[in-house]
């Protein structure tokens, strides 16, 4: 039971150094917002910057704009913004297409670095591609087509099985570092470890930590993960807008090995050409991450992108990710806190660790009955979160721009509308196509 007030949460917002963060955002008033884990808030630049992108570089200077906007090296340099993020090197990492094609990209390449490792040394073919069972479902999807069209087998396990399929059997290890649905944490590191021990190949999802979770693919330190592969979401904690491109990182290693073994990411289109204006018909990789590019890049939507990356530099003077990641941590277990204290007796089960070590930035909650009507309930008194079908509340925190009293009040929000059964009317209960 936890005996915070409303006003301890006005004085940790007070005593907050990342308080002023959330000046950059331009949230409206009335809002709780807790679903930035599903599409970011619009940072105050970017409006300004896609109307000059629109009059000034694409109105004014058209075609032009390619050169002397810099267009054509948008998707380097946003990759360089993100590339401290998630402790990727510089020009080790780059932005395009989606999530599910980036995924489709390194998951392809992974499986056929593991395929050529058999064949050098003529051992018996590894079969499966592992995944968890409860990954979102467009990784599994993603992950199914390449086995069947590879020879492979997609193997969807239970997290905490993971380990009993460490052996020869194993391809390419494929997980979301933070669980969509729980937000259940995976140690980077020690799974990476395990995976390689094993003799597979690592790739990792970074949609739901990217932005919110501090991340070292390779850096130096006992938390460098020495990842193979990863992809991640531009418009989630990134701020990045609806259908922002997406990354895709490399280890440098295989981007060299794949080079040497003259070996292709299966989309192989003309800028990730090295020489993509001599138009030849032979196709040549680019250098480096560049040869994971495929087509031209949107130029409005990369820009909105760079405007959410450029958020996280303006935290860098506050303390940066590991600041962002400490008020995350503190914010989703005061959250948890007020809701099954305020909550009690309500049928909420809690299914996002408390421990912090295994927690990403979000507090999820099952509920038997109702969980549709009782988020849009909420969505209705401004508290914005959503639902994961059959049973999840999930609501999202992230630290660039919620405040402690955000949690306070969603949680008694929460509280009144379960008490009231104010969910229970008609017009709570009609499912949109997006929840
Ligand atoms: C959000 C998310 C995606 C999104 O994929 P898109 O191709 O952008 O639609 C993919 N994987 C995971 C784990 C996600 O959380």
């Amino acid at each position: 039971m936890t005996t915070t007030t409303r006003q301890d949460c006005l004085a940790l917002d007070r005593d907050d150094p990342l308080a002023p963060l959330r000046d950059a955002f331009a949230l409206p008033a009335g809002v709780i917002y807790l679903d930035g884990n599903s599409l970011g808030a619009l940072p105050k630049a970017t409006a300004q910057r896609i109307q000059q992108v629109m009059q000034d570089e694409w109105g004014r200077d058209l075609i032009r704009s390619w050169n002397s906007a810099g267009w054509i090296d948008l998707a380097q340099r946003i990759g360089n913004k993100i590339a401290p993020l998630v402790g990727a090197g510089a020009n080790e990492l780059t932005v395009g297409d989606s999530t599910s094609v980036n995924l489709y990209k390194v998951l392809s390449a992974a499986v056929e670095l593991v395929r050529a490792d058999a064949a050098k040394v003529n051992a018996r073919q590894r079969r499966l591609i592992v995944s968890e069972r409860s990954n979102f479902p467009t990784d599994l999807y993603i992950a199914d087509t390449i086995a069947r069209a590879q020879g492979f087998e997609l193997k969807m396990v239970e997290a905490d099985a993971l380990a009993d399929h460490m052996n020869d059997d194993l391809a390419v290890l494929m997980l979301t570092h933070v669980n969509y649905r729980t937000g259940r944490m995976h140690d980077m590191a020690t799974v990476t470890r395990a995976a390689h021990a094993a003799g597979a190949l690592m790739v990792w999802d970074l949609a739901h930590s990217a932005g919110a979770v501090p991340v070292n693919l390779k850096g130096d330190g006992s938390d460098a993960a020495g990842a193979d592969f990863a992809v991640g979401c531009g418009y989630k904690y990134l701020n990045g807008g609806p259908g922002a491109p997406a990354f895709v990182w490399a280890h440098p290693r295989h981007v060299a090995r794949m080079d040497r073994e003259q070996m292709r990411q299966p989309l192989s289109g003309w800028l990730g050409h090295a020489a993509p204006f001599e138009f030849s018909t032979d196709y040549r990789p680019a250098d480096g991450i560049q040869r994971f590019v495929c087509g031209t890049p949107p130029v409005l939507s990369m820009a909105a992108l760079e405007c959410g990356i450029d958020v996280f530099a303006d935290a860098e003077p506050f303390g940066g990710m590991a600041a962002l990641r400490r008020k995350s941590l503190a914010l989703t277990a005061l959250f948890i806190d007020l809701v099954e204290s305020r909550c009690a007796g309500h049928g909420l089960a809690l299914v996002t660790p408390r421990d912090d070590a295994l927690r990403g930035s979000q507090a999820s909650f099952a509920r038997a009955e109702g969980a549709y009507a009782i988020m849009q309930a909420l969505i209705a008194r401004g508290v914005i979160g959503d639902f994961r079908a059959p049973d999840l509340l999930r609501f999202g925190f992230t630290p660039l721009y919620t405040r402690f009293v955000d949690a306070w009040d969603a949680a008694e929000h929460l509280a009144a509308v379960l008490a009231s059964g104010e969910w229970r009317e008609a017009r709570f209960n009609q499912r949109a196509a997006v929840t």
